[in-house]
C-alpha cells in the first residue's frame, strides 16, 4: 500500500497515512496537496494522482510524547559534548550520583568526558564546586525524526530534515 507525508499547518512533518485517506482529505477540503506521486488512482468516474505530501489546512495539537531515556538518545541530545568541559564526551554520569539517590531520569543524566566522570564519581557538583551551564530536560518530542528514521523516503527528506532535532543549546 503506498503511504503519504502529512505535514500540520506549520508545515511540521506529523503523520504517514495511506495515500487513499490522503486524497480522502484533499478531496474533502482538509488539506492540499504539496506534491504529487506518480501514482494514479481509478475510480468509476475519474483517474486521480495520489498525493506524495499533504498539507493540512488547519493546525492540529499534538500531544507531547517521551523519548526513551537511552545512551545513544543522551549522547545524541547533548551532541556528544561533555557536560562540564565541553570537550568530546561518551559516557553518561548520573548528576546526583545513583548511589546517593539519583534518578536515572533525563532530569539527572547528562553526557561527560572519561576524566569528568572519573573525577565526579560519587560526588555531588556543590562538593566540587562544579555547576551545569544548562537545565536538564526531556527532549522535545520530534515526529519529524521518528518519521524519517522509519521511512526511508527520498522525496520527504527536504520536508522533515529541517524539524530534526538540534541539540541543546547552551545557556549564558
Ligand atoms: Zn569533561
Amino acid at each position: 500500500m503506498s503511504r503519504t507525508l502529512v505535514l500540520n499547518a506549520s508545515y511540521e512533518p506529523i503523520a504517514v497515512v495511506a495515500s487513499r485517506r490522503a486524497l480522502l482529505l484533499v478531496i474533502n477540503g482538509k488539506a492540499s496537496i504539496l506534491s504529487e506521486s506518480d501514482r494514479i488512482v481509478h475510480s468509476v468516474t475519474e483517474s486521480l494522482v495520489e498525493p506524495d505530501v499533504i498539507l493540512l489546512r488547519q493546525f492540529i495539537r499534538i500531544p507531547r510524547r517521551s523519548i526513551p531515556l537511552t545512551r545513544r538518545a543522551v549522547l545524541e541530545m547533548y551532541d556528544y559534548t561533555c557536560a562540564y568541559c565541553f570537550k568530546h564526551g561518551n559516557t553518561l554520569d548520573h548528576v546526583v550520583p545513583r548511589a546517593r539517590g539519583g534518578t536515572n531520569t533525563w532530569g539527572n543524566v547528562v553526557v561527560a568526558c572519561t576524566k569528568c566522570n572519573n573525577k565526579k564519581a560519587d560526588k555531588l557538583l556543590s562538593e566540587l564546586g562544579w555547576k551545569l551551564p544548562f537545565e536538564l530536560r526531556e527532549p522535545a518530542p520530534n515526529l519529524a525524526t521518528l518519521i524519517s528514521q522509519r521511512w526511508k523516503e527520498p522525496s520527504w527528506a527536504e520536508f522533515t530534515e529541517p524539524w530534526r532535532n538540534h541539540p541543546l543549546e547552551l545557556a549564558g
